[in-house]
Formats: C-alpha cells, structure tokens, sequence
C-alpha cells in the first residue's frame, strides 16, 4: 500500500451465479462461487468496488443492434443455447451479462476518478469470444472491448491497450479493433487452440496493421515460455504503443491442470505477469489497469491464480 488512495479494488457478487449454464458445463455458477469465497478472504487488503447494469446504449460500443436484439430474444423465448453459437444461456443471462459489463465499466470509472488504482472484476460470462454480432465459446457480451470504446468516448482517452493472457485467443476482441490502431490487442494463448484464430502472423489489417500482437504457445509450455515472450515481444510492442490504460482479459485456464486448457503456467506466472503489466501501466498509464475474468475451469486453481493476480496488482 501506498501512503494514498486504496490501490486495488475488486468486484465480485454473488448475482452472476444465476447465469445457469447446465450440468456438468466448465463454466459453471460452482467455479464462480469457488472464487467468490476466496476474493471475500481479501477484504482486508482491497476496496470492494459496487457494479451496475450496462446501458443498452454501452452494450453497443461494441456490437451491433441486431444482434444484441438476438440475445435478448433468445433468452426471452427461453432457449438454452444462443442461436449464433456454443453459449449456453438460461432466463437471467441477458441480465447478468449486462451486469457483468456494467461492473467493468463502473470498474473503469473508479479508476480514472483516482478512487482506485487498479482494478479486478470477477464477473461472468465471460466476452473476449463474442465478436460485434456473435456470440460464441461461453461469451455474450465482449466487456473488455465495450470498456476500450467506453474509455475512449466517455474519458477522452487515446491508445488503450488489451492485454488477454486466457489460454484461447480472444477472437472476438482481436475482430473488433482489427482495423483499429488506436486500441492494441495482444493475446498470449495456446497455439492451436479453440477457437483456432490467432495466428503469429495475424497482425491487424488496414490501419490497424501492428496494432494485433498473437504470440500463440506450444501446448504443454510452462510459464517461463510466456515471460520470455513476453520480455522479448509483448514488453516492447506495449512500450512503443504508450497505453493511457491498460485492460486485461485475464483467464486463468492457462494455469497447469485446467481441464481445457494445455499450457502448465503456475500461480507465479500470473504474479510475474501481473507485475510487468503494472510496471507498463505506472509508465505510460498513471498506473490505470482494469483487469476482467475470462476463463479458468479448475475451480480451485482458478481461485488460486486469481488470488495470486489480485495480490500482484499493488
Ligand atoms: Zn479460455
């Protein structure tokens, strides 16, 4: 702790759970809650920040009406699957997606008001999957990336970058700024992995050529693989961007044992990660970071990691 402000904050509620996703699904309300009940051990350390529900309007940002008008009907009529691909979806999950967003956002807020410094939402779904007009792999609504739009039109800011270090690559983030030079994506994932996007040599298009940074891991690499790619590649791309914010999707099924991922990062990754993600944002960002739960599938090694990050932050 700084002699200041509290540095780190964290969002979690227990009304994300009602996303109901099925027996037996990976991304499960028992994950959340496994996680939850570790961040409420934290209260000493953090400040608990408050969510809201995204405006219609927010949600927009980064999709397209139609289909944000999809989710709503699928859910009305009652369907368990959303009609544009392998997201389970049950009465509540329009609502609780537009919660999860909306706690990102109020995150983003907090931050660049100076009430925080740092931020760790652990929301679900999740979003770095879901494109402008597709949901898919888990995902509704892309909270990462309608935060990277919120902060541009609502805080002025310039260059946000997207650091996702989940074990999938984010497709749906990477379509969304593929042409955009203002907002940098860069994805740390296993190569070959779903959804299969994410190719070292995709890089952007148009304008936005250089702004997309895929750096995909040979399945069954231990974490000192990702730093030294990080330290050789992600380090330097991001120092010569000069983020003003910092968003990370942060996954934990990179971790060793996940059931859908194959990579063999420890908690330590995560901390090593995390500190060079901070050291990046205290020097072009005044230290702003806003990071956003993805995936992780080990309950219990998804709370461990996520403890590991949220300590990391200060
Ligand atoms: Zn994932």
């Amino acid at each position: 702790m700084t002699g200041e402000k509290a540095v780190v904050g964290v969002h979690y509620e227990a009304g994300y759970e009602r996303h109901d996703t099925g027996r037996g699904h990976p991304e499960s309300a028992v994950r959340y809650r496994v996680l939850r009940e570790a961040l409420t051990g934290l209260a000493p350390e953090i400040v608990r920040l408050p969510g809201r529900v995204a405006m219609v309007e927010e949600i927009l940002l980064a999709h397209e009406a139609h289909y944000h008008d999809l989710v709503y009907r699928d859910v009305e009529d009652f369907a368990d699957v959303l009609r544009t691909g392998d997201t389970a979806i049950s009465i509540e999950s329009y609502e609780v997606a537009r919660e999860a967003t909306g706690a990102v956002l109020e995150a983003a807020d907090a931050v660049m008001r100076g009430e925080v410094r740092r931020a760790f939402c652990a929301v679900r779904p999740p979003g770095h999957h879901a494109t402008a007009d597709r949901g898919m792999g888990f995902c509704i609504f892309n909270h990462v990336a309608i935060a990277a739009n919120y902060l541009r039109t609502q805080h002025g800011l310039g260059r946000v970058a997207i650091v996702d270090w989940d074990v999938h690559h984010g497709n749906g983030t990477e379509d969304i700024f593929v042409e955009d030079a203002e907002v940098l994506y860069l994805s740390l994932h296993e190569s070959g992995s779903y959804p299969g996007s994410g190719g070292a040599g995709d890089r952007g298009r148009g304008t936005g050529i250089g702004a997309t940074v895929n750096l995909p891991l040979s399945r069954g690499s231990c974490g000192e693989i990702a730093l030294a790619a990080w330290d050789e590649t992600a380090g330097p791309a991001l120092d010569r961007f000069q983020p003003e914010f910092v968003l990370v999707s942060a996954g934990f099924d990179a971790r060793q044992g996940d059931p859908l991922g194959g990579l063999h990062w420890d908690d330590e990754t995560f901390v090593r990660l995390t500190r060079r993600v901070v050291a990046l944002a205290e020097k072009h960002a005044a230290g702003r970071v806003v990071s956003v739960l993805e995936g992780g599938y080990d309950p219990t090694g998804l709370a461990s990691a996520a403890m590991a990050h949220v300590r990391a932050m200060r």
